[in-house]
């Protein structure tokens, strides 16, 4: 199988400091991949290397089917880049610094009218940049990087400081792109949200690949334990064990319910017997692991592990 990017053993040092510590992985067409990591886990550098803007130490990268590293890179102009920290020349108009990458991108200047408008900047096109909101830079920031319908969209922690509308708005955006084959690698801290748009998380610490996969494959692998929450009848709260059977760990919370951590060979075993007639419970919720959850397990038993 080939992917759109293939990264086979990437070490990148910055004297003494190793960024990237031997990370492979491949991303396919029309998947959203979420890169997560805490601060300095080498999430940009792996951007940075994929853009060819710099050069792995070791180790082999291809974008497209070339090498990003390579003098002659033609597919960089399929690539779009949104970086974490964006920033715009203030005196330029919305309009102008558009039109200006897409000069660099050799793309026709009529995609900037519909690019802005796509983004909802169409009524500040003509204002001053330095006079937009953070929100309002950070969508001129994704026009930019969708300029040329690009099929790999490299985001950088892309909705720090976006609004809960402007968040979602940004996720149809790219979603669309994304519909349509483009491969979307997105690092963000923001883990709930990515729980819901991607199909598989990287991730990351100190350099190393700790985990790859899709949240289902991570929680088989994790083994963490699902929370179930049943709301009860008094009378049932009362004798919790002769209903729910020799759970170990269960508690009540908020007077009226009882939240059981059961592990994965138990789960099923304690929905039927919730679920049971005869058993005491007007409602249940099921909550998996969490990707903050799934995060934290998997940085923990590397840190063992070292
Ligand atoms: P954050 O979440 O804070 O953005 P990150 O996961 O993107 O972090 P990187 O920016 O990739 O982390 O940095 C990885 C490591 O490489 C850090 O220790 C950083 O200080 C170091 N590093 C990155 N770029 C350089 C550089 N040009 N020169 C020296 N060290 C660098």
């Amino acid at each position: 199988m080939t992917g759109t990017v293939e990264i086979r053993n990437i070490v990148k040092r910055f004297g003494k400091v190793e960024a990237v510590r031997d990370v492979s992985f491949m991303l396919p067409e029309g998947e959203t991949v979420a890169l997560v990591g805490h601060n300095g886990a080498g999430k940009t550098t792996l951007m940075k290397l994929m853009l060819g803007l710099i050069r792995p130490t070791s180790g082999h990268i291809k974008v497209l089917g070339e090498d990003p590293a390579a003098g002659e890179f033609a597919a960089r102009r399929r690539l779009g880049y949104l970086p974490e920290n964006v920033s715009f020349n203030a005196s330029l108009t919305g309009y102008e610094t558009l039109a200006f990458y897409a000069r660099l991108k050799r793309e026709p200047a009529k995609s900037v009218a519909t690019l802005l408008d796509r983004v909802g900047l169409t009524p500040a096109a003509d204002r001053r940049v330095g006079t937009y909101s953070k929100g309002m830079r950070q969508r001129l920031g994704l026009a930019q990087a969708l300029l040329g319908e690009p099929r790999v969209l490299l985001l950088d922690e892309p909705t720090t400081g976006l609004d809960p509308a402007l968040r979602l708005s940004f996720y149809e955006i790219v979603e669309e792109l994304r519909g349509r084959g483009a491969t979307l690698l997105l690092s963000s801290h923001a883990l709930t949200e990515l729980e819901e748009r991607a199909g598989r998380v990287i991730i990351m610490n100190h350099g190393i690949k700790v985990a790859d996969g899709t949240l289902d494959e991570l929680r088989r692998i994790a083994r963490l334990p699902t929370r179930i929450r049943l709301k009860v009848t008094d009378a049932g709260l009362a004798n919790v064990p002769n209903w729910l059977g020799p759970v170990d760990g269960w508690r009540q919370v908020n007077g009226h319910m009882v939240e059981i951590d059961a592990a994965p060979e138990r789960k099923i075993e304690v929905l039927r017997r919730a679920t049971d007639e005869g058993a005491p419970v007007e409602d249940l919720d099921v909550m998996p692991p969490t990707l903050d959850e799934l995060y934290a397990h998997f940085l923990l038993s590397q840190e063992t592990a070292r």
